[in-house]
């Protein structure tokens, strides 16, 4: 037995959009493809407005660039993240004030961000680990205390819910993933969510390199040149194609994710190993099956155990290391400890999770560990 981590799976229709997209004759970026994909999002999950991107990092680029980011402005997030997150701030001159994660979960610990706030405090990125959602409630309520931005990291969290809202709905900004290992994939790809109008105009704007050509197409202005600053932002029709054959079929994808996953939980429940933490979810927030983790109660224990699946065929992995003890940003980091942070970098474990999963192979062997 070989099982890899990760594989993407195709549901059929890809390489046919794709060359209705090439024939078509229009295969730059913002054209019938790409609509369709905004529309599906707008209309299914009630965002106000979403711009396809070419990966989420650059969706995380866009909000730092929106929401005017400036040298020495403090940026709360967790430090259990992934570099993007970080990255998208820190280019704009940011300092990144890290958080902690919960104890029952990788997610921020919401009740640790006040005494994080300064007057140079300018927004908290929260990231939807796993596609959990954070507690969203409080977050947005801190925020609105202290008149700071909120943007979700929402890579993971598509279809995913906190009480009954849309994950990435509910932040001012939010940034989606539809990079190979996400649910919903297109190679590399991402998307931008805009859910305060006041940043409507300008996101299209920053997201067409500076220029207001979107508007120019719709007849709003009669000509179209460089309005503000900008990049090129915008995924071509051919990646947005291959998109909108994954999101005619998330239904699917979505109901069989689930499947493996309650299969892979049942299991742990009934070997209840000692040792091992099976995923919690807060009341909150729902489950979208992006991730099946468990977590250890040591690095020496989390390591045997990556190492004795890959002995039987399964390639296990463990996941971030914390960015407060990166090399890059050691330094910076302002010294606090984050234990919850730390133990998840060091004992947290994921399994293989993807559509054509052989999950009785895999349960097979892991019933003989
Ligand atoms: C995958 C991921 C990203 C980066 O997504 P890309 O589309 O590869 O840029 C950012 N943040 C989190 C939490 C992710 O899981």
């Amino acid at each position: 037995m070989n099982i890899p981590f990760n594989k993407p799976y195709l549901t059929g229709r890809e390489t046919e959009y794709i060359t209705e997209a090439v024939q078509s004759g229009k295969i730059s970026g913002n054209g019938m493809f790409t609509k369709k994909c905004h529309q599906f999002f707008e209309k299914h999950y009630g965002f106000k407005k979403c711009l396809l991107t070419t990966s989420c990092t650059d969706a995380l680029e866009m909000a730092a660039i929106l929401l005017n980011i400036e040298e020495g402005d403090e940026i709360i997030m967790p430090s259990y993240t992934f570099v993007s997150t970080a990255n998208a701030f820190v280019l704009r001159g940011a300092k990144l004030v890290f958080a902690d994660s919960r104890v029952d979960h990788p997610g921020i610990n919401e009740k640790s961000i006040e005494n994080l706030i300064t007057p140079k405090t300018k927004a908290i990125v929260v990231v939807h680990y796993a596609g959990v959602a954070c507690d969203m409630d409080a977050i947005m309520n801190i925020a609105k205390r202290h008149n700071l931005w909120v943007v979700e990291d929402a890579a993971q969290a598509i279809d995913s819910f906190y009480k009954g809202n849309p994950l990435g709905s509910i932040g001012h900004l939010a940034a989606f993933s539809f990079h190979e290992t996400k649910n919903v994939i297109s190679g590399e790809g991402g998307m931008l969510v805009i859910n305060d109008e006041q940043f409507e105009a300008r996101a299209e704007i920053i997201w067409e390199k500076g220029t207001n050509r979107s508007a120019f197409f719709r007849g709003e202005v009669d000509k179209y040149g460089w309005v503000d600053v900008g990049s090129s932002f915008l995924p071509s029709e051919v990646i947005a194609a291959f998109l909108w054959a994954q999101l005619e079929n998330l239904q699917d994808i979505q109901n069989r994710r689930k499947e493996l996953w309650q299969t892979y939980n049942e299991l742990f429940k009934e070997m209840a190993i000692p040792w091992l933490k099976l995923p919690s979810m807060p009341a909150y927030a729902t489950n979208n099956a992006h991730m099946y983790y468990v977590v250890t109660d040591s690095l020496e224990r989390r390591n045997r155990f990556i190492t004795e699946l890959k002995e039987k065929g399964i390639l296990a992995v463990f996941h971030y290391l914390s960015l407060h003890d990166s090399p890059f940003y050691q330094n910076k980091h302002d010294g606090r400890d984050l234990p919850n942070t730390d133990h998840y970098s060091d004992c947290l474990v994921r399994l293989p999770l993807f559509y054509e999963l052989p999950i009785k192979d895999i349960i097979e062997t892991l019933k003989s560990l």
